[in-house]
């Protein structure tokens, strides 16, 4: 997606450890024309797929989720990075490895809120290793629902989370891909 590609182009930063910051634009102040933009291009690559659900993580992945699913007319279900002694109840529950924040969280969803007659769009703001998308496969899995498709904003494609989940079938459909950021020189994958 062109749009975002340029975007990133003006506003992104490279930090140590591999870390593009977007905060300008995406995951702290938040351009809602540009998420706008891309809830529009989601809609158009999973047009002919059964939504009826998205699934996202907090904090990042919420707010773009929010805008996209005005598009698909489906309900919105983030995963929650809970505390393990405060997890009680019927809930799905997965462990994710923060790729920024270098530790392991509990996450949890409602078991109220997907079940098996759901058909998820998973959303995200970054895919790096993949933790947090395998984290949140898991829960789709759990239960019995179906995962339609992956929608991600931004892949680095130089990390392995990409190939991973194309090689396990997923259909995975992110809008700018960076092959490469080395001496803060970004190089985006022609799609
Ligand atoms: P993964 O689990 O695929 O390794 O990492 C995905 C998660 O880590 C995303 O939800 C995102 O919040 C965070 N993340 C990974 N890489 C970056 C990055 O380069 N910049 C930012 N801002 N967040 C990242």
């Amino acid at each position: 997606m062109k749009l975002l590609e340029e975007r990133i182009k003006k506003d992104g930063t490279v930090r140590d450890g591999n870390v593009l910051k977007v905060d300008n634009f995406l995951n702290h102040q938040m351009d809602m024309n540009l998420f706008q933009e891309m809830g529009k291009e989601w809609k158009k690559l999973f047009a002919d797929k059964p939504i009826n659900k998205i699934l996202t993580i907090e904090a990042s992945g919420i707010a773009i989720a929010a805008i996209a699913s005005q598009y698909f007319d489906v309900p919105v279900v983030f995963a929650k990075k809970a505390q393990s002694i405060n997890i009680e109840g019927d809930v799905y529950q997965t462990k994710i490895e923060s790729f920024t924040h270098k530790r392991i969280y509990d996450v949890i969803v409602s078991k109220k809120f997907i079940g098996p007659e759901d058909h998820v769009l998973i959303i995200d703001d970054f895919l790096a290793n993949g933790c947090a998308l395998l984290g949140l496969i898991d829960i789709v899995e759990q239960s019995g629902a179906t995962v339609e498709g992956i929608g991600i904003a931004i892949e680095k494609g130089f990390q392995q989370g990409g190939k991973i989940i194309r090689d396990k079938g997923y259909d995975l459909k992110s809008l700018a891909i960076v092959d490469s950021m080395d001496n803060n020189e970004l190089v985006f994958r022609e799609q």
